[in-house]
């Protein structure tokens, strides 16, 4: 089945349908409370939890089991595809030459994550570089570097230089052989005005192909004000969500990719370049439903 690692009282549940062809309002209700105990606890945003909700109770008690199909097996398609739904594909990353803009706040792990992606673009035989343009926090410079070295990518960045439009522009210069420019931009304790109003200048300067919100997994309900501001700002075509080998299971990056219309690129799960992994929905739902 697609999804054979779900929370054990969801699991539960479903096993008292066990050898039932149909399915009465007592059982449905006990799943979709299941669900939506789950999903709260891995911080999806309620109004999120009561749509899904809905829809899987009016699904599972409209729709007929093909013929052949236990009543168990029925839910467990429905809830599967109403999760993929609101979880959505992974962002579309073609893999040729572009340009891609980082947003997110200070800590959020931007600059982990440009290297961390620069790495898994060389794996797929491209050429990447990271520009690092965040001249606001100290030792951003140096870990940057550090981790471009690791990830064994180019790097272009300016210690001395208090600019960020300015090393943007160096930095798109300087990288021209690479196939694929990861800009990193400075991040602030909070959405201030000054933040917004550099990372629209960056984005005006490198013009990239696509522009990534990266999010701590932990956000829970915060995500919604960041994406959205990030979104009239810049744009947002899809999520990276970090630190998911912390106890955090990233419901609120939902949140995010609700606001922006987008979807999730990427998933961040340590502190080396290698830990990275292309999104992928089941394993991600299963996650949230863990
Ligand atoms: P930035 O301020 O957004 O550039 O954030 P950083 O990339 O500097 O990351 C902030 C902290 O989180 C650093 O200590 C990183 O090592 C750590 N970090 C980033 N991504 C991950 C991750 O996926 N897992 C873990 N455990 N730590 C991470």
């Amino acid at each position: 089945m697609v999804l054979d690692d779900l929370g054990t009282s969801l699991r539960s549940s479903l096993d008292t349908l066990q050898g039932k062809t149909r399915l009465d309002e007592d059982d449905v209700e006990e799943i979709v409370k299941e669900i939506q105990r789950s999903l709260l606890s891995a911080d999806v945003d309620v109004s999120l939890v009561m749509e899904l909700s809905d829809s899987i109770e009016t699904r599972a008690l409209e729709e007929e089991p093909p013929g052949g199909t236990t009543a168990r097996d029925h839910v467990l398609k429905i809830v599967y595809e109403e999760m993929v739904e609101l979880v959505g594909d992974s962002t579309a990353l073609p893999l040729e030459p572009q340009t891609i803009l980082l947003a997110g706040l200070q800590g959020s792990g931007k600059t982990t994550s440009a290297a961390k992606m620069a790495w898994w673009f060389s794996t797929k035989g491209l050429r990447p570089a990271v520009i690092q343009t965040d001249t606001f926090r100290p030792g951003a410079y140096d870990q940057a570097e550090q981790m471009a070295e690791r990830a064994e990518v180019d790097f272009y960045g300016d210690p001395d230089g208090d600019d960020p439009v300015e090393i943007a522009r160096e930095g798109m210069e300087a990288t021209a052989d690479a196939d694929v420019r990861i800009v990193d931009t400075a991040g602030r304790h909070a959405l201030e005005d000054d933040l917004i109003a550099e990372i629209e200048e960056i984005e005006r300067e490198v013009d990239p192909d696509r522009s990534l919100l990266v999010l701590d997994a932990a956000i829970g309900q915060g995500a919604k004000d960041q994406a959205r501001q990030f979104e009239e700002s810049i744009g947002i075509d899809g999520v990276v969500i970090t630190k998911l080998d912390g106890t955090a299971k990233g419901g609120g990056a939902l949140t995010a990719v609700n606001e922006t219309g987008s979807s999730i690129a990427f998933l961040g799960s340590g502190e080396t370049v290698q830990d990275i992994e292309r999104f992928e929905p089941s394993g991600f739902i299963s996650r949230l439903l863990g």
